[in-house]
This record gives structure tokens, sequence and C-alpha cells, in this order.
């Protein structure tokens, strides 16, 4: 049996009466940008992760830059971010002006509030924390040194869409959370898109004005803005995708633990989610010392993999002028050599989920 490492097919077709109508009736509707359907999904979504304010935008991407742009963080400050992040995160740092301070993962994948501690200079203003692979880091001792050194603090949600520490959702613990919709995530449109959730209104306000050429009134403009917005076509799907993100999360959640008592290999470890967490599982991320040969063990058995991520953004072209080197942070590389997600996409079959773990059980090193 041949195995994908994802199928966004079976997400579709499992609500295609829904996606469909929805079509129609935004197209039937004639009003396609910054109309009923956007405002309906800002509020459900502010609703579903429990703050009062949400804004579309057009990626995850300028949810990041944004954020920081507007929080008032640019040339001259620093932003400490963890180094084994998706590289958006740190471009919405360098795009906002700002000066990423790469940071050491745990083994769970997270940010500590030791690491940031030991990174914090007299420049730094805001903390990054992405909750990767949908695994929500613990938040509490990072709140608190966020409000010590009167620290602004951001959270990528991108990957972890309805994740949750202590019952309270990954993007309501800090000055903003931001989220993409990029098809492949837990929550994606049929497109590009993204949005941004905080308590403050005056905040969300500016990032009303900001998203649509800093503009107030109609051809009224306050400030030199952007073009950043949420379609109606997709805020419309968005909706959809809002009323089954328990399911998904269930189903996720039965992969996972499908996963971690079935699969025993000892060259293999299973992710360990952190204590009073809910996790969505974006990625079902292993480790291997042997990963590559292991990659390769698992294509001839059919089953196609990804590695989430094969260069750190400290060791990518893009940000050679950062100055970090191979060694400069030897647990973002160790885990970047290590890591392999197996497939774990929504509507992911029973026989297929045993293939995976046949595969990876009969890996021998
Ligand atoms: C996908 C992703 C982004 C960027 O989102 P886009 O919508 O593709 O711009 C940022 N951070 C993380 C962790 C992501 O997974």
């Amino acid at each position: 049996m041949d195995v994908k490492s994802n199928r966004l097919d079976r997400l579709f077709f499992r609500y295609q009466r829904e996606f469909e109508q929805k079509a129609l009736d935004v197209l039937r509707s004639g009003w396609y940008i910054m109309g009923p359907e956007l405002a309906a999904f800002e509020r459900e979504f502010a609703s579903f992760i429990g703050v009062p304010h949400c804004v579309g935008v057009a990626s995850g991407l300028d949810s990041l830059w944004m954020a920081f742009r507007l929080l008032g963080i640019g040339e001259g400050d620093e932003v400490i971010v963890q180094g084994n992040t998706f590289i958006a995160g740190v471009m919405g740092v360098t795009k906002s002006g700002a000066v990423p301070v790469l940071a050491e993962p745990d083994d769970r994948f997270m940010l500590t509030a030791r690491e940031i501690e030991r990174r914090i200079t007299p420049k730094t203003k805001a903390v990054l924390v992405t909750h990767l692979y949908g695994m929500m880091t613990p938040m509490d001792e990072i709140v608190s040194l966020c409000q010590k050194y009167g620290l602004r603090l951001v959270e990528d949600c991108a990957q972890a869409h309805g994740a949750a520490f202590r019952g309270q959702k990954a993007g309501s613990f800090g000055d903003v959370g931001c989220f993409s919709f990029y098809p492949t995530k837990n929550m994606g449109a049929f497109g590009d898109g993204g949005a941004v959730v905080m308590k403050d209104a005056a905040l969300a306000e500016a990032f009303r004005v900001y998203r649509n050429y800093g503009c107030t009134d109609k051809y009224h403009n306050s400030v030199v803005g952007t073009n950043s917005r949420l379609d109606e076509l997709q805020a419309g799907f968005l909706r959809v995708r809002l009323r089954h993100i328990e399911e998904m999360g269930r189903e996720k959640n039965e992969t996972a633990a499908f996963y971690a008592s079935h699969i025993s290999n000892p060259f293999v470890t299973l992710p360990q989610a952190a204590p009073q967490t809910y996790n969505v599982w974006h990625q079902y991320v292993v480790q291997s010392p042997r990963r590559d040969a292991l990659q390769a063990h698992l294509k001839q058995n059919g089953v196609e993999t990804i590695i989430h991520y094969p260069v750190p953004p400290h060791l990518s072209e893009a940000y050679a002028g950062l100055g970090y080197q191979k060694g400069s942070l030897p647990q973002t590389e160790k885990l970047t050599d290590a890591v392999l997600s197996l497939p774990s996409y929504f509507g992911i079959t029973q026989e297929e989920k045993q293939a995976v773990t046949d595969a990876v059980n009969t890996f021998t090193g």
C-alpha cells in the first residue's frame, strides 16, 4: 500500500457539499472583498480562540510582520525567536526591520522561559513563540517572564489552530496571536489566508486600517499601510472549516495516539507533548539518529514522508547575513538532522496508519 505524505482531497470530499454551496453563495452575492463572510469569520474565529478581536489578513507571514510593525517594533530592536521555527517566523521579524535573536528549543521542540531569559539584552523588545507541529508550548512561565522584562509577546499559531494550555487556546496568551490558513494547515483555505487575534481593541483597529492601505474612511488614509486582506471566498471556506475544527483535532489526536501506542523501534523517538496541553498534531514528528536511512526505508515500503525543516533559518542562504554558522545552535541543528514527519493527514485510514506503523517498525537502523 502506498501512503502519501498528505492528502488534501480527503478533507475536501468529506465536506464537499458545504464547500460547494459556500462557493456558489459567495460567487452569486456579488461581494468578494471585505464583505459579510469576512466579518462573520472574524467574529466566529475570535470567539473560538476566546479573545475579543480577530482581523483577517492575506497570509501567515503578513500576520507576523504586521504584528511586530503595529506593536511598534522595528529597526534597532531585537526579537527572540526559536531557531527551529519555519523560516516565515524569522522573516516576520526581519520584514518589520527588527533583528531576530535565535534561541534553542528543548527536546520537545519548544522555546522555554529559561532559554529566552539567557538571550535578553537591553535591545530586546519582544518574544515570538511558535507552537511548532501543533504541539502547544506551556505558556505560564513565558508570560510571567515577558511581564517581568516588559517584553511584547507574539504567538505564531500557524500550526496550532485550537491547541491549548490549561484549557486556554494558542493565540490568546500574548499581545497578538498570528495564524496562517495555507491549505496544508489544520485549518486551511483553498488559497492563501491569515489572521491576527488580540485582546486590545485599539490594536485591532490599527490592523483593520493597516491591512487596507491605511484607510480609515473610504479613500481617506491615515497611515501608509499595505494590501493584506482575506477575501470573501476564503473567509467563507474557513467558516466551513471552523464548524469542523473539533473533529479535525479529534482525528489528529486519534492518529497521534495510534502511532504512540503502535510504533516501537529503538531507532525512533516519538514526540512528547508537554503536561497540561491539548495538542492538534499539525505534524506527527518522530526523531531518529539515522533519519535519512529511516526516510529511505519508509519510501521503499511505499510511505512518503517530509522533513520539517531540512535547513534551519540560521543556516539558510537567505540569512547568511545574520552571522550564524554551523554549530551556532547545536540543539536546533541536532533536531534538524533527526526530525521526520509521518503521514497524519485528516482522513487517513486505519489501513494507512497500520502501513506507516509497520514500515517504521521494520526499520533496522
Ligand atoms: C505556514 C507557516 C507560516 C507562514 O504562513 P503563510 O500563510 O504561508 O505565510 C508561519 N509560521 C509557521 C510556523 C508556519 O507553519
